[in-house]
């Protein structure tokens, strides 16, 4: 597919502070030190208000907060709450169904530390969506199903979620699970985690499909076909170039950073970290790069920011927090409008901020359930 002209937007920013290293700040991956957090200027934050007033800010990659979907806490008023506080219009809620397999390593990566029993994940799947359900019909969040829904719920001030899977790993190769997730509400998905499953190739795993394969492929197809945000984060990048091939829709790449992030500093994310070909691969299918929360404070959260946005443009970044799997610079969506706020201060105009904020994941989203 043809991109959506990034390189007209390409702006190249200035450093400041940024290129002293942070890294002994982010501590092991796993126990990194506080954020510091940024208190905007008072103008700063009426001006990130008011992008947020008039863009529909969207979090294209989360778990929720420490009682979140990933927590074993029951349903509760945290994230609505939190929302509501930051003036966040919607998150991107996954569920994580390879989460029982899940541990670290000696490196602090986390990595599947067992194979799974057939159907284990697919039943702590269902089970995660029921978490979903009551959250939906007794905590004051609304789900939506389509851009007019997102629309609906930022008119009206409610916080909102776009149902998300992190990792088809359930699916054991029966698409009829895909239908069924569809039919629970659920609008994005992401093809691989951190389990080898049987779509393709995931960054930090040993390579054993030599990217997508063709039930992969199939996969992609039934994404578009019934109705998904196609998202390949995690991917390694022969997986992701050979998924553009095969998309006939934006594809999001919901969570990491520039490889060797000068914002970030040395890290145990590395593996994670996406080189600027396989970012351009995603901008060319018209989709964007959500950029996780694990920078030691809010500008420097800005300054991992624009590192994307000088590769793809303005039109191809999103912000896919990645909370609350381990402490980052938006511990708590409080925070969401300080962020904007720290971006504005920045340099970003209130357009780009909105685009950033929201505004290119509603095109992906539009497009992909429409
Ligand atoms: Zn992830
Ligand atoms: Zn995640």
């Amino acid at each position: 597919m043809d991109c959506c002209g990034h390189g007209l937007t390409r702006r190249h920013w200035m450093w400041g502070t940024a290129a002293t290293s942070i890294g002994a700040m982010l501590g092991e991956w796993g126990e990194p030190r506080a954020a510091t957090a940024a208190t905007p200027a008072p103008d700063d934050a009426a001006a990130a208000r008011d992008v947020l007033a008039k863009f529909i800010s969207v979090d294209v990659h989360t778990h929720g907060g420490t009682t979140g979907i990933v927590s074993m806490a029951p349903p509760n008023d945290d994230l609505p709450n939190g929302m509501r506080a930051g003036s966040l219009a919607a998150v991107c809620l996954a569920d994580v169904p390879d989460g029982p397999l899940l541990g670290r390593n000696a490196a602090g990566v986390l990595t599947a530390l067992r194979p799974a029993q057939p159907g284990e994940l697919y039943r702590h799947h269902l089970e995660r969506l029921s978490w979903v359900d009551e959250m939906v019909a007794k905590h004051g969040l609304r789900r939506v199903f389509t851009a007019a829904d997102l629309e609906a719920a930022h008119a009206a001030r409610q916080p909102a979620i776009v149902a998300d899977v992190e990792g088809l790993d359930f699916l054991e190769l029966k698409l009829e699970r895909l239908e069924d997730a569809h039919q629970r509400g659920v609008r994005h998905v992401q093809l691989v985690h951190y389990t080898p499953n049987d779509i393709g190739d995931f960054q930090t795993g040993a390579v054993t499909h030599n990217g997508l394969t063709p039930f992969g492929a199939e996969v992609i197809q039934a994404c578009h076909r019934l109705g998904f945000v196609c998202d390949v984060a995690h991917a390694t990048e022969d997986t992701v170039k050979q998924a553009t091939k095969v998309a006939t829709k934006p594809l999001l790449l919901s969570h990491t950073a520039l490889l060797n992030s000068r914002a970030m500093g040395p890290t145990p994310l590395k593996g994670r970290q996406i080189t600027p070909d396989h970012a351009r691969a995603i901008a060319e299918t018209g989709g964007s790069v959500g950029i996780w929360h694990f920078f030691p404070s809010l500008d420097r959260y800005v300054d991992g920011l624009k590192e994307m946005v000088d590769v793809v443009g303005v039109d191809h970044v999103s912000i896919g927090t990645d909370q609350q799997v381990a402490p980052g610079s938006v511990q708590n969506y409080a925070q969401w409008v300080q962020l904007v706020a720290a971006m504005l201060h920045g340099g970003f105009t209130p357009e780009e901020a909105g685009k950033i904020a929201g505004g290119n994941y509603l095109r992906i989203f539009r497009t992909a359930v429409a």
